[in-house]
């Protein structure tokens, strides 16, 4: 089986910037977030259950998932949101193995925003964590989207804490500074990776 580093971080703490540090060092991503909006995609076996179980009024006009209404729907219904997450954790977690096997280069980074608290952490060899302070975080967030400060707190505040992720992972990534320096640290983690993964499929 391939070699699969798992890198996450808190929202707003540059995944998707060190993700595609590593793809242009040549390596395949498997994204959570992508594969999430796969197994729901129009003919799917995913939207397919939803559907039946939740109505048409979970579509949107072109006949896409209303994933705010679905979102809205399960919010205050623990039941209802146990019955989705059987649904789709599973098809989520079948499709990122798939794609990690038909994945081309030495190793696979499989980007997951929730590996710890989805337990995600248990598919990898090695966790990779994106570390920035909350201040940081709350920042680039807003400058991002456009949102006001509270909401990117309690974001903050729902997801696993940054001690407990710096505590489970086994390699840090420090985004405190400047894209360049950030680029040099992929890069060293990259050599490192390459050896890690000639090893594991000796
Ligand atoms: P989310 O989980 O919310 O999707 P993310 O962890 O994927 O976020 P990014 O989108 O990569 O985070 O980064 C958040 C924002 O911060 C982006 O606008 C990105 O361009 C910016 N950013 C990332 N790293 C740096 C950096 N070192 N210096 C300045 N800006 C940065």
């Amino acid at each position: 089986s391939k070699f699969v580093v798992g890198l996450t971080g808190g929202i707003g703490s540059g995944k998707t910037t060190v993700a595609n540090l590593f793809a242009e060092e040549g390596i395949c991503l498997v994204d959570a977030d992508v594969v999430a909006r796969e197994v729901v995609a129009p003919g799917s076996h995913g939207l397919n259950a939803i559907i039946r179980h939740f109505g048409t009024e979970m579509l949107t006009a072109s006949g896409e998932l209303d994933r705010a209404k679905l979102r809205q729907r399960v919010f205050n219904d623990e039941q209802e949101r146990q019955w989705l997450n059987q649904l789709l954790h599973p098809m989520i977690r079948q499709e990122m193995l798939l794609q990690v096997e038909k994945a081309t280069s030495d190793y696979v980074i499989m980007v997951v925003p929730l590996l710890f608290e989805n337990g995600l952490d248990r598919l990898v060899h090695r966790t990779l964590v994106v570390d920035i302070s909350p201040e940081l975080q709350v920042s680039r967030t807003v400058k991002r989207d456009n949102v006001d400060a509270t909401q990117v707190n309690n974001i903050i505040n729902s997801q696993c804490s940054r001690s407990e992720k710096l505590a489970r992972a086994d390699d840090i990534i420090d985004n405190h500074g400047e894209i360049s320096r950030l680029k040099r640290e992929v890069h060293a983690l990259h050599q490192r990776y390459l050896q890690l993964s000639g090893n594991h499929n000796a």
